[in-house]
């Protein structure tokens, strides 16, 4: 390209306005406002500039800029409508997927968001006519459910610790074995939140072995806290030991100290039976003397973001007060879609809750819709799409029961002609958007995840692929 054409052709780069009166800038403009669009349209016509100014734009006519300009336009704005919150199907097999909102939500928690978005009795006692407390309801069925004298509901597990420790232990000592400090994920490590807490660390025992004599210590040293963690995400096998629950809180309240376990994970049933062998449930802490236990709404509980406070009732009590509740309370909508949650473990009906449904698929269920997908996409005539089934294994996530292993069977996509990251980015970029993941070359789809009622969209989505040459 010679310099003479190069400045011809940025002198032929369309105008704002002209890229404005497209069709597709009349759509955006639409969408997201004239302001919007014209910055949209100018971030387009700079770009193009710049590669018709590096060579990287060859020379073209008046009509090519335009329409490259539009293709630029529609890049920036298809990236931009990407980071609109919306639904996915989720392939993964990860079921409490924290990048893709961790649990769903029941049928009926839905419900009960979507019908509390306007006025509600929030905190408006519908029997006495006046002013009631918030979340009544939820920390009522938290009390029947594990057995605690209170609860207290606020925004989300880290919270919930957070407030605890702040309210508890702060300027004291809190003893916590050195098995325990762990990062559940992201920025929540223990260590940082008790020292943002206000309290001091007091390490006991060894990151494998913990005895109750080093607690014992811990507290003749001036502990006043000991604080249990379950390490969530990791376990340590082999030479360990560390004391019962039980057993730390006899010596709790026998030296008359706080034991606060954050039980992260919040299994409110036993999930043994679903293949879970190490989730403790919050019944068992509660049972086993602990003053006060935290957890999560949105992991193996199956409900919205929350974080869950259940104990003594003086505790309890204490927390309500403090003016940190006002800043880290639960709102309307997930309250009521943790009301709509325990409800259903009240009357029995778990399986109505995505997570524990998503746990309790067996591999018979899950090879059969695996089957017919597959059928369906075998019978997709000129394709050249390639499907086989393979044994896998689905994930809790969540940083919950890494030790867990839901045997799966996994849909193995290629594909004649497109590699395996194509086939990713066309499902992803779709609508909706379907997230997989590769493994050896091939695209992988877990059913485990996909509820029954998203599979007629996954398969158009398939389709969609197999319609490519
Ligand atoms: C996940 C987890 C948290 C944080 O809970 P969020 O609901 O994500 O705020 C805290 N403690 C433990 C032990 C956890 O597993």
């Amino acid at each position: 390209m010679s310099n003479d054409s190069g400045q011809r052709s940025l002198r032929d780069l369309p105008s704002v306005d002209a890229l404005q009166r497209t069709d597709l800038g009349r759509e955006i403009a639409e969408a997201a406002g004239e302001d919007h669009s014209a910055q949209l349209s100018r971030s387009a016509i700079a770009d193009l500039r710049r590669r018709l100014s590096s060579g990287e734009a060859g020379n073209t006519g008046k009509a090519e800029l335009i329409s490259e300009a539009v293709n630029v336009l529609r890049d920036l704005w298809e990236q931009e409508d990407a980071t609109r919150l919306r639904r996915v199907i989720n392939a993964t097999g990860v079921i409490i997927h924290t990048n893709l909102g961790r649990a769903p939500l029941s049928e009926d928690a839905r419900r009960a968001v979507s019908e509390n978005t306007g006025y509600c009795n929030l905190e408006y006692d519908l029997n006495l006519g006046k002013r009631g407390p918030r979340a009544p309801r939820s920390e009522m069925l938290i009390t029947e459910l594990t057995g605690a004298e209170a609860a207290l509901v606020v925004n989300n597990c880290a919270a919930a610790a957070f407030f605890v420790l702040t309210v508890f232990a702060a300027g004291r000592r809190v003893a916590i074995s050195r098995g325990e400090l762990v990062e559940i994920g992201g920025d929540f490590r223990v260590p940082d939140v008790l020292s943002q807490s206000g309290a001091t660390l007091h390490e006991v025992g060894t990151t494998n072995r913990t005895r109750l004599s080093d607690y014992e210590t811990a507290i003749d040293d001036g502990a006043a806290v000991i604080l249990r963690v379950h390490p969530s995400n990791y376990r340590i096998i082999g030479f360990t030991a560390s004391p019962s629950l039980g057993e730390l809180a006899s010596l709790a309240h026998d030296r008359g100290v706080l034991l606060y376990e954050d039980i992260g994970s919040g299994a409110l049933i036993e999930l043994a039976p679903l293949g879970l062998a190490d989730e403790p449930t919050v019944a068992d802490s509660i049972r086993s003397g602990v003053d006060l236990v935290t957890f999560s709404g949105d992991k193996l509980l199956g409900g919205p973001q929350a974080g869950i406070i259940a104990g003594r009732r003086d505790l309890i009590d204490r927390l309500r007060k403090h003016p940190l509740y006002r800043a880290l309370r639960i709102d309307k909508l997930m309250n009521a879609a943790l009301e709509a949650t325990l409800e259903a473990y009240r009357r029995n009906a778990e399986s109505e809750i995505p997570v524990i449904a998503m746990l309790g698929l067996g591999r018979n269920s899950l090879l059969e819709r695996a089957e017919r997908i597959a059928g369906e996409i075998a019978a997709m005539t000129s394709s050249s799409l390639n499907v086989q089934i393979l044994d896998g294994e689905s994930a809790v996530g969540g940083g919950a029961a890494p030790g867990a292993k839901l045997e799966t069977k996994l849909l193995a996509l290629s594909h004649g002609t497109l590699s395996a990251q194509d086939l990713e980015i066309s499902l992803r970029k779709g609508d909706p958007p379907v997230i997989t993941r590769i493994e050896n070359s091939l695209v992988l789809i877990d059913l485990r995840t996909v509820p029954p009622e998203d599979e007629p969209e996954l398969l158009e989505r398939i389709r969609s692929l197999a319609a490519q040459p």
